[in-house]
């Protein structure tokens, strides 16, 4: 079957992970893209299909023309290897292993090309291997002038699954919260330039006005966005600019607004503007001293005010936000005001994870907690949000909290999970205020 470039880009980021990883179904799709060189991307492949979405449709999505075919290690000139590096866990051993065994497994003066977070091996590398080069940001169009291939990052992404148009305005994050992969992991930060954000929204506008419809921010570190260009927090011009434009209706924030650099301006941006969908800030825990210990930089005070303030100027505004349990030195006091200052903030959902600890992060200072005392902490943790007076119906997701062994447990979530059916009446009501598909 072949497929031209075009029909593939309307896929969804799932679908364009399985067609970039060949899997399930797409292994025989013939893509038409020609070039000469011999190329294997096989670990690339295998290795995104856990990337995130920025990597997978500002990047990898582009590389199609370069990567679609692949020829045995054996064989290949070229090796192009990428990897998610680290997101809960650190895959630095297992990063190092995969390049050292390929660089075995090619044929003499084969080169090897890392690109992306997998770069961050480079210091524990073996210093005598040779024939390796690095392309840490901007590798698609680094790869495009290296093999002579057109191939342009995009930064702007319709989703046509979800009927949002994506934008990541700026990526990296500057701060080192002492649970964060951050706190050893280098991705450089840069932020698109506002006079381009108005050049892309400018031709939507004149092109494919729906699709402006619900505009999805995504970063790392949103909050930041500007520093590195303007020498200030220049958000609050960003929700200005997208406010502006009448065929916006919705904004939504998936990640990225880090509480402790929510300052005055920014506040009072997402709180004038009327167009707040979707919003998530993260407390990831309730008490001023767990706060303080991981570095996570706000007190609960500011995380009340924040999202009394945007609840307030907005009543139909979803806000969501995530905790993590286990944290180290993590008591049942802890818990008790974090179950407290959940159901003071009254979120619409609430992400329950696991804190994992890895050797390099600043807090591996301190023993990590036993399973057993932190399933109690869990299953205090719901039972008292369960029984905490609350206005907002509340969601709680704890997809990313492993099972537990014990069934009595995952009872105790059961009970809580059956509340999150009453999101989607909110949901509905903003499907009324989004405008119809217009194509
Ligand atoms: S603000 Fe977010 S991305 Fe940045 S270090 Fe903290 S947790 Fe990590």
């Amino acid at each position: 079957m072949k497929i031209n470039y075009n029909q593939l880009s309307v896929l969804s980021p799932e679908d364009k992970r399985r067609v970039l990883c060949r899997r399930e179904g797409h292994q025989n799709i013939e893509f038409g893209f020609e070039h000469p060189y011999k190329i294997n991307s096989d670990f690339l492949k295998f290795n995104l299909i856990y990337e995130c979405d920025r990597e997978i449709e500002v990047s990898y999505w582009q590389m199609l023309p370069l990567i679609n075919k692949s020829f045995p290690i054996e064989e290949a000139d070229y090796i192009i290897y990428g990897h998610f590096y680290a997101r809960f866990h650190n895959f630095q051993d297992e990063v190092k292993r995969q390049i050292e065994e390929l660089a075995k497994l090619r044929k003499p003066e084969a080169k090897i090309i890392v690109v992306g977070k997998a770069c961050n091996v480079m210091p524990h590398l073996d210093p005598n291997l040779e024939d390796i080069l690095f392309f840490e940001s901007h590798y698609a169009e680094k790869l495009g002038e290296y093999f002579n291939v057109p191939m342009k990052e995009e930064y702007f992404v319709f989703d046509n699954d979800k009927d949002w148009l994506n934008i990541w305005p700026v990526d990296g994050c500057l701060r080192k919260c002492g649970f964060c992969r951050r706190s050893y992991m280098h991705i450089p930060f840069e932020s698109l330039p506002l006079e381009y954000i108005k050049d892309m929204l400018d031709w939507y506008k004149e092109n494919n006005p729906w699709m402006l419809n619900h505009i999805m921010l995504r970063a790392e570190n949103l909050t930041e966005y500007g520093i590195d260009i303007y020498s200030r927090q220049a958000l609050p011009e960003l929700i200005k600019l997208l406010d502006s434009y009448t065929e916006i209706n919705a904004i939504s924030i998936m990640i990225g607004l880090a509480i402790c650099e929510i300052n005055d301006e920014i506040l009072d941006a997402l709180c004038s503007s009327k167009k707040m969908y979707n919003v998530y800030t993260n407390i990831e825990t309730g008490s001023n001293r767990l706060l303080e210990l991981i570095g996570k930089g706000h007190t609960k005070e500011r995380a009340i005010e924040v999202f009394r303030r945007l609840r307030e100027s907005n009543p139909n505004i979803l806000l969501h936000t995530n905790v993590m349990l286990g944290l180290p030195t993590e008591t049942i006091a802890d818990i008790v005001e974090l179950a407290d200052l959940v159901n003071q903030i009254e979120p619409n959902s609430l992400y329950v994870l696991k804190y994992r600890q890895d050797p390099l992060q600043p807090l591996a200072i301190y023993p990590y907690m036993s399973d057993e005392i932190w399933a109690y902490h869990l299953k205090s943790f719901l039972r008292f949000v369960r029984q905490g007076k609350r206005n907002i119906p509340l969601r709680i997701d704890t997809i990313k909290v492993p099972q537990l062994k014990n069934r009595k447990y995952n009872r105790e979530m059961a009970i809580v999970q059956k509340e999150r059916e009453y999101h989607y009446e909110d949901r509905d009501l903003w499907q009324k205020i989004l405008l119809p598909r217009n194509k």
